[in-house]
């Protein structure tokens, strides 16, 4: 060959090359189907950092055909999982769609209240209290309610996940169904929210006739890739990891067949639960007929054992690094699966997480990284004690969620003595401990010196009506929690920079570092779907998707 020839046979052989990249569909004006994907407890990190335990049609697949915004932030506090999930699916924060908390304290009912509690209803499926569940708390339409809104209820809503909150705040108002699962029965189970007629679909029972959970257990727990794979964890025995229920060792192998009393609320923090939600997803897909209809369907999946096994074990853990490796052989199926039911390039497909999480304290203590926990209802016995010996008041604080105090006012106006007094005395006691740095009334935020970055934050987080009185912040790497294992909850960006992916209807490949919120998520599905956002949004549409 000449360099001539040699020259042409190149430019001949790349073009074919190109030509030769998988024929992608001409994209229908509207996707058949969204899919949103939550996977509970994901740090951004673990895209890049177990990079080499990943395969490539999971994770890879996404980050190379789709786009990644890869400085996406949570903009309120606290970070946890039921405000995250009304977050990306409303647009909105605390102050404007309720959801303050996984608790809270319900001012106007003066009682305690879980974030999907629910007593007007009843389960379907499960006659224990895990049923009495409903969106009724989350005051905001989400995104998934807009597109029923946007077409007079043609399309279909499914929400799935372990937990109940992380498929019913996702799935809205206006949903077809939600289910969670109940582990005093090993089943998925939904509310008569959805099921007037106190019915299960027969496809739902059909599913948990199979006893899926047995069949799940029985495979034990051990580890996916050989052990010289795994080089991002910790000795798999320390002293900074929990057990899981009825193992009495935090170790590899985990032997959950022989878990025979604790199986149905164990299979939780394992890669079994997760491999089970993407199964009923899966068989929701086909029963329901989504996305073989002429309207968009769309399907809100949580993924929670992530979440689970990360509080039980940390991120510097064996099982979070095998965790993930299972995660990513999940999604890659289920992509897989939407290519051959849905068609490539049919699909809109969305992941993100609820929040991230914090390393473990005493594991960053061995390589002298500062950090530290303690118990927020010790802090308020504490101050509360002081309150009684300096104004002869009991349980002035009421409450301590949410790194908030809730001051009992009935107490207080009827003791007679200056309450602001006493207001700043717990401001002041609480900046005595150590760990504490701000403390603040809340209602009082905006004329407050601090770091502005904590402050919209704080301010976002703030519910008059659902907040508590008074906030502290901590140092970083500060936790509520114990010794063992760790969680989230803060403003730090260990616990709020979150992955979000896009892939498939017209999203074009790319990735950008430019900082996005978790709030820009339903607003950005509203815009390429051509509807109305959710109506306490406050998010923007990320121009990078829809122009
Ligand atoms: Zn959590």
């Amino acid at each position: 060959m000449t360099n001539k020839t040699l020259a042409l046979f190149f430019i001949t052989f790349f073009s074919i090359s190109v030509f030769a990249q998988p024929r992608t569909i001409p994209p229908t004006q509207k996707p058949k189907l969204v899919i949103g994907v939550v996977i509970d407890q994901m740090r951004w990190d673990y895209l890049h950092r177990f990079d080499k335990m990943y395969g490539q049609g999971g994770f890879k697949r996404i980050l190379s055909q789709g786009y990644s915004f890869e400085n996406t932030l949570i903009p309120y506090t606290p970070t946890y999982t039921a405000v995250g999930h009304a977050c990306v699916y409303t647009g909105g924060v605390p102050s404007t769609m309720g959801i303050v908390g996984n608790d809270w304290f319900e001012k106007t009912i003066d009682n305690r209240m879980y974030c999907t509690a629910d007593s007007t209803v009843t389960g379907v499926g499960s006659t224990n209290a895990a049923g009495k569940m409903s969106p009724k708390n989350l005051w905001a339409t989400t995104v998934t309610d807009e597109l029923r809104l946007s077409n007079n209820f043609k399309s279909k809503v499914i929400g799935i996940s372990l937990k109940d909150r992380g498929a019913i705040l996702p799935a809205g108002h206006s949903a077809n169904a939600a289910y969670w699962y109940d582990d005093a029965t090993g089943k998925w189970i939904s509310s008569t929210y959805y099921f007037k007629n106190d019915q299960l679909p027969k496809w739902v029972n059909d599913f948990n006739a199979t006893d899926p959970v047995a069949k799940y257990m029985a495979k034990d727990w051990n580890l996916l890739l050989p052990l010289s794979a795994y080089t991002q964890a910790e000795n798999d025995d320390n002293e900074f990891e929990n057990n899981i229920s009825g193992e009495t060792s935090p170790s590899f192998p985990h032997k959950l067949s022989k878990l025979t009393k604790t199986k149905y609320a164990a299979i939780r923090t394992t890669p079994h639960g997760t491999s089970m939600s993407f199964d009923l997803a899966k068989a929701a897909l086909i029963n329901e007929q989504m996305g073989k209809g002429e309207y968009t369907d769309f399907l809100a999946l949580s993924i929670s054992s992530t979440d689970y096994i990360g509080h039980t074990f940390g991120p510097n853990s064996l099982e979070i690094e095998d965790t993930y490796a299972r995660l990513d052989r999940d999604l890659a199926d289920f992509l897989n699966f939407l290519d051959m039911r849905i068609g490539r390039g049919n699909y809109l497909f969305f992941l993100t997480a609820d929040h991230a999480v914090a390393h473990n304290p005493g594991f960053l203590e061995q390589y002298q990284i500062p950090g530290g926990h303690f118990d927020d209802r010790k802090m308020k016995d504490e101050i509360n004690a002081a309150i009684d010996s300096a104004y002869a008041i009991k349980d002035a604080i009421r409450y301590a969620y949410n790194y908030q105090f809730y001051l009992n006012d009935a107490v207080l106006e009827n003791s007679g003595k200056n309450v602001e007094a006493i207001k700043a005395f717990i401001v002041k006691k609480l900046k005595q401990y150590p760990y504490v740095v701000h403390a603040v009334e809340l209602e009082n935020l905006a004329a407050f010196t601090m770091n502005e970055t904590q402050k919209r934050m704080m301010s976002n987080g703030y519910n008059p009506k659902r907040s508590g009185d008074i906030q502290f912040t901590v140092k970083p790497q500060y936790f509520d929690g114990n010794k063992k294992g760790t969680t989230h909850g803060a403003w730090n960006p260990y616990d709020a920079h979150i992955p979000l992916l896009w892939f498939g209807w017209n999203i074009k490949p790319g990735e950008t570092n430019r900082e996005v919120y978790m709030t820009d998520i339903a607003p950005t599905v509203a815009a390429l779907l051509d509807i109305q956002m959710p109506n306490a949004n406050v998010g923007k549409a990320l121009v990078e998707l829809t122009r």
